[in-house]
């Protein structure tokens, strides 16, 4: 259990999800493709396997996002290119060597490489939570950071998706929570310029938490609902009152923190 913890621990702070800036995909490559009912998979080398993987994968991820949370577009259609090799893949897209994909909102194109680590189980569920989300919403800014990279994580099967409430009381101890009256209002810029790592690894740690539990005990009627409301403009305090019934943030901090404390 103590290694799974630190496991936990580990991954959250290697796995800061700050966005880069990347290009469209590369459209003067010669592209193999196949098409699925809500996307059109771009390839040359990659296997019958991990095309199959990633098929059954994106179309999973798609209806779960209904089915979860329930976000839904009648007819979304997505583009997923892999590179024959991560060079190729950092080259074309422009992001960093070291990441396993990459997503364009404008172009619902997410990049990736063949045997990139990671892609299938972590950054394809949380790019294409990013992309869906974000048309739903349809003024991205309209809606706090936390909830945006709440829903991206919520779609992830990682560790740090199940363990963290371990993850959430480990900073707790060390000082370094969040409230949540902060936590609704940290922009990306403001992230960004965190120079304490912890106190990014906290953010997600919460984010996600805090996605997990107002699913869990309000379902996701309620839950678009809230999303709804922050759509079309009010504070999230505001929102919360209205579709969950929390006199304010802390009230809702006060039960969220109850319920795994
Ligand atoms: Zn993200």
């Amino acid at each position: 259990m103590r290694m799974r913890r630190k496991i936990a621990i580990l991954c959250f702070i290697l796995c800061v999800l700050l966005p880069f800036v990347t290009n469209a995909a590369n459209h003067d490559i010669v592209w193999k493709k196949i098409e699925t009912q809500h996307f059109t998979i771009c390839y040359n080398q990659a296997s019958k396997q991990l095309l199959q993987d990633i098929k059954r994968k994106a179309e999973g991820y798609y209806w779960e996002l209904e089915d979860k949370l329930g976000i839904m577009h009648q007819q979304w259609n997505g583009s997923i290119y892999i590179y024959d090799s991560r060079d190729d893949y950092a080259e074309h897209s422009g992001a960093p060597q070291w990441s396993s994909g990459c997503s364009e909102f404008e172009t619902r194109e997410i990049q990736t490489f063949i045997d990139a680590p990671n892609f299938l189980l972590e950054i394809l569920p949380h790019e294409l939570g990013h992309l869906i989300f974000g048309e739903y919403v349809e003024n991205r800014d309209s809606v706090p950071l936390c909830v945006n990279e709440g829903v991206a994580m919520f779609m992830e099967e990682t560790p740090r998706r199940r363990d963290w409430a371990y993850v959430v009381n480990y900073y707790t101890q060390k000082g370094k929570y969040m409230p949540a009256k902060k936590l609704f209002s940290v922009t990306l810029a403001e992230l960004n310029s965190f120079s304490d790592h912890e106190l990014i690894d906290a953010f997600y740690a919460e984010a996600i938490g805090m996605l997990v539990f107002l699913i869990k005990r309000h379902g996701k009627a309620n839950f678009t609902s809230f999303v709804r409301q922050l759509r079309s403009g009010d504070s999230p305090e505001s929102a919360m009152r209205f579709a969950f019934g929390y006199f304010n943030l802390k009230d809702f901090e006060k039960n969220w923190l109850a319920s795994f404390q």
